[in-house]
């Protein structure tokens, strides 16, 4: 296996080096305090061509490799997690229903203003009692006056409630009041559809940059232009979308867990007690050594998943079987980061505090670590 970069690759690298260094890491920890999302620079990435990342040039994007992607994330996720999560949200869920499942009138017409970063993406899926359940959604579309009326509520949704979010692409059950069996169907949502209203931003413990909110659909009546791929196969077309997710979210946590190894680093190298650096004690020594080399397994994992995708083979095992270690990872390496700063880790003026906070929901979101067991020994026979 070779993950070495393509020339493209490396100077995606190099422009997302360049604006995390410059730009993110020096503007958004202020977003983070103040809970609000940065949209300043997720508008300054689209104009870069970050938001188009994984669409191709014929809808606005960059087409660039799930590696590359990866390999960008590592950059900007360094900087701060909040404004790497929003824009992950925004490049895999946000804007694969419509690019894997949407048809070309669709993708004129929301596709491309995402691509381009002109608007943000959002996927609405997990309700207040469907979260790892996908199927026990209760929300409802119905056949009326040549479309469908959409009823139910979304939590937990990111990016919808931005000054720079388009709407929702959103999984609803679709069968007939007789039907027997369940069907799922999804659809494009735009803001100011009247019936679509929001709760307020919701507050985490860490991305607190992040938009996420409640989605209220009451007989909201979208044409039948806003439907989105097969009428029957959308539960199937959204759980092919978070299987990219996973990828991303390892990524994501590639990147958090090389930030606390780099912060844990260079304060235990220069904090002194008993007369010397604390890195030279054995105890502090192993924590950063079992770091390092965590992060490069889960790197290779990682690499991994998303040069399969790349090579058009099956990767939902290894992404999550990615997804499981590196987010595992992250919140492990970010608790031992804040125990090497000692008292000072814990006050969250330091970056080592604000990571720690963002860990968490890596074991979380885009199906919880349980989910990926699941998912795992399913590959495995079981
Ligand atoms: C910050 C944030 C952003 C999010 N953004 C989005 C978004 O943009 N779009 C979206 O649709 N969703 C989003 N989510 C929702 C996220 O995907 C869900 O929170 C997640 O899938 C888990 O669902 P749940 O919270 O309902 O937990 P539950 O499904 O209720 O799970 C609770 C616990 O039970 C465990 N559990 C459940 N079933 C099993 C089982 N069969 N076996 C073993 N254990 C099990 C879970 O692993 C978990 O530990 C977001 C969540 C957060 C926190």
């Amino acid at each position: 296996m070779d993950f070495s970069l393509s020339e493209p690759e490396v100077e995606l690298v190099a422009l997302c080096r360049d604006f995390a260094r410059n730009e993110i890491a020096r503007r958004a920890p202020a977003a983070w305090d103040d809970a609000r999302c940065p949209t300043d620079l997720l508008r300054e990435m689209g104009r870069l061509g970050l938001l188009g990342m994984l669409v191709p040039e014929d809808w606005g994007g960059i087409g660039m490799s799930t590696v590359g992607f990866v390999a960008a994330m590592e950059e900007i996720g360094l900087a701060d997690q909040s404004v790497a999560a929003a824009w992950q949200a925004h490049v895999t869920i946000g804007s694969l229903p419509l690019l894997l499942f949407g048809n070309d009138e669709q993708r004129q017409r929301w596709l491309r203003p995402l691509a381009e970063g002109r608007a943000l993406g959002a996927f609405g899926l997990t309700e207040p009692d469907a979260g790892s359940d996908a199927r026990g959604i209760s929300t409802r579309a119905e056949r009326r006056d040549g479309g469908w009326v959409i009823n139910g509520r979304k939590t937990f949704i990111s990016n919808a409630g931005t000054d720079m979010s388009f709407g929702v692409t959103l999984l609803a059950r679709s069968e007939p009041a007789d039907a027997t069996a369940p069907r799922y169907a999804s659809f494009v949502v735009e803001k100011d559809t009247p019936g679509f209203t929001m709760g307020p931003k919701m507050r985490g413990i860490g991305w607190r940059g992040l938009d996420t909110r409640d989605l209220y659909f009451d007989d909201v009546w979208v044409p039948d232009e806003h439907l989105v791929g097969d009428p029957d196969l959308g539960l199937s077309q959204f759980l092919r979308t978070l299987e990219v997710g996973r990828i991303s979210i390892a990524a994501l946590s590639l990147s958090l867990t090389q930030a606390v190894l780099d912060l844990a680093t260079g304060y235990a190298r220069h904090r002194e007690q008993f007369g010397q650096p604390i890195s030279k004690f054995q105890a502090v020594q192993f924590k950063l050594a079992d770091m390092a080399t965590e992060l490069e397994a889960a790197r290779w994992l990682t690499y991994r998943a998303a040069s399969l995708r790349d090579s058009g083979q099956p990767f939902q095992k290894e992404a999550a079987m990615a997804k499981l270690k590196a987010s595992r990872l992250a919140t492990w390496a970010a608790s031992e980061a804040v125990q090497i700063h000692g008292g000072l880790g814990y006050m969250l003026d330091t970056p080592v505090a604000r990571f720690y906070c963002d860990a968490k929901v890596l074991e979380i979101g885009e199906g919880t670590n349980e989910i990926q067991h699941m998912v795992i020994a399913r590959a495995l026979g079981c």
